[in-house]
């Protein structure tokens, strides 16, 4: 385990979650990381107290799972061979950075002008290469400079890590061994609704010999914080007098009790 490396995810998945937060959102984050670079996010929405029944499809993880697919299938194009359409997929390393990248054509490729346009809507971790008119494309590839956050390669569900700053519940447990994801880092467990202690070998054969690697409590604290935070604010309704409010707070205690010691 690299915990240097899952302490880097995991503050971005934070940052998802502070994102959240600052919506009035229930503060869960979450990043997918493929090849050292973010492929997908997203974050918790259908919390505020302004919903009359809060959405429990919008999790974290099925946002973020959303966003991977589209990334996935975009990436699929790049081997597509067309002219003037050519597109493909830019991964950065964090969001909303392209620091630098290089548009290379293949040997035998006529490449006028291009520009890199990023999609709308998007945080910049995808891009097309879209030709300026009367431009003639072949083939190309983004290739990063050195030392660029930039990388570009088709994504490998088996080879990714999930990161979500809470435990993923059943729903999400469940969707993310069905993505074929084989890693899953969290931060602050949930003892009302986490799903990830259940008992795979009593499952059917597609979740028993998923081979599911997880790792829990990575930059717990900060996470617990930002969840103590969102129970303390009396408007926030979402999970208000539950068990995982509760737990949260008495946590909070325990911990800052811990750090005065
Ligand atoms: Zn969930």
């Amino acid at each position: 385990m690299d915990l240097s490396k899952d302490e880097k995810y995991m503050k971005l998945a934070i940052a998802e979650a502070n994102r959240a937060f600052e919506q009035g959102e229930f503060p869960v984050g979450c990043v997918i990381i493929f090849n050292d670079t973010i492929v997908a996010s997203g974050s918790r929405l259908g919390t505020t107290s302004s919903e009359k029944y809060p959405s429990e499809i919008y999790h974290a993880e099925i946002r973020a799972l959303q966003s991977f697919e589209n990334s996935i299938s975009d990436g699929m194009r790049d081997e597509y061979n067309g002219i003037n359409n050519y597109e493909t997929i830019a991964v950065c390393g964090e969001i909303g950075k392209i620091s630098r990248t290089n548009i290379m054509a293949e040997k035998g490729a006529l490449i006028n002008r291009a520009k890199i346009v990023p999609e709308k809507g998007s945080l910049i971790n995808r891009a097309k290469i879209v030709p300026e008119k009367g431009a003639l494309i072949n083939r190309a590839k983004i290739v990063p400079e050195k030392g660029s956050l930039i990388s570009s390669s088709k994504i490998m569900p088996e080879q990714c890590t999930l990161y979500c700053t809470m435990e993923p519940c059943l729903m999400c447990f469940g969707a993310i061994i069905l993505s074929g994801i084989k890693k899953i880092v969290y931060s602050f467990e949930d003892p009302m609704g986490g799903g990830t202690s259940c008992d795979l070998k009593s499952l059917s054969p597609l979740y028993r010999d998923s081979g599911i690697k997880i790792t829990p409590h990575v930059l717990r604290y900060k996470s617990l914080e930002l969840f103590a935070r969102f129970f303390s604010k009396e408007d926030n309704l979402y999970w208000k007098d539950s068990l995982l409010e509760k737990y949260t707070l008495e946590e909070m205690v325990k911990t800052q009790g811990f750090k005065r010691a």
